[in-house]
């Protein structure tokens, strides 16, 4: 049995005071939602401040991103060094990483590697394009993605995979659940090939792109989908709270 699991990708937004307020907003009743796992994921200079306040409750904390090397002359980035005692998950090779930053799966690779040397716990991103979407390629660039990402990793206790479609993220237009609960499918197959069965089974892979309030159920109901990673509505306390309510209930109705 999966532990079903939603984070919150804040993105670039909040600044400091607006982070905490929206901490404060929905941490009391968040912190009630049993037999879910809750990260929120902040951008970096409001973690330390996040931390304080979910300190002692059920909520968890994760980072948007991390750089592969421990320290020296990379300036601008956060090493795992840095975000260890302050966060336990760290999202990598989110799309819009790869479009703006021109991550490539090799960086990406590293990456895990090195957040999971540090037991920082990766949520990593998959997707296709809308033009890959449409041209029949999705099985190949998520196939592709998932082996390139996880080459070499031998620890995957520690993996959560989220399935991303660049076209569902931020457009208001999400995926069916059906769509998702398939490709999700596909990822499972490329762990089961990687390691076995048992790992494909016991990973958590998460639908994220447009997920709201008002469509969490039909992914949740799904049986391959195991969460989500939740971009825009995360920052609204009340919708974040309904998404997470409403995967517990669904999910400990089965
Ligand atoms: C995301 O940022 O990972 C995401 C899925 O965004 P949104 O929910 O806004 O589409």
């Amino acid at each position: 049995m999966r532990t079903p699991f939603i984070a919150g990708n804040w993105k670039m937004n909040t600044e400091l005071t607006e982070a905490a307020s929206l901490v404060r907003e929905m941490l009391v009743e968040l912190d009630k939602v049993a037999d879910v796992e809750k990260v929120l994921c902040p951008p970096f200079i409001s973690l330390t401040a996040v931390k304080k306040l979910i300190k002692g409750t059920s909520i968890e904390l994760g980072a948007q991103n991390m750089y592969f090397e421990e320290k020296g002359a990379y300036t601008g980035e956060i090493s795992p060094i840095m975000l260890v005692d302050l966060c336990n998950f760290v999202i990598l090779g989110h799309s819009e990483r790869r479009q703006y930053f021109a991550e490539t799966d090799e960086v990406i690779n590293k990456k895990i590697k090195k957040a999971l040397q540090f037991g920082i716990k990766p949520i990593l991103c998959v997707g296709e394009t809308l033009e890959d979407n449409e041209a029949g390629r999705t099985e190949q660039v998520i196939t592709s993605q998932v082996k390139a990402a996880l080459a070499g990793v031998n620890s995957t206790d520690l993996l959560v995979v989220a399935y991303e479609p660049i076209w569902a993220i931020g457009t208001g237009r999400a995926a069916t659940g059906k769509q998702a609960n398939d490709t999700i499918g596909l990822i499972r197959n490329s762990v089961r090939s990687l390691w076995n069965n048992q790992i494909a089974q016991a990973v958590r892979v998460l639908y994220g792109g447009s997920v709201t309030g008002e469509n969490i159920a039909e992914f949740i109901i799904e049986t391959e989908i195991d969460g989500a990673l939740v971009g825009g509505a995360s920052l609204k306390a009340k919708d974040f709270l309904s998404i997470v309510s409403q995967t517990a209930a669904i999910k400990s109705s089965r």
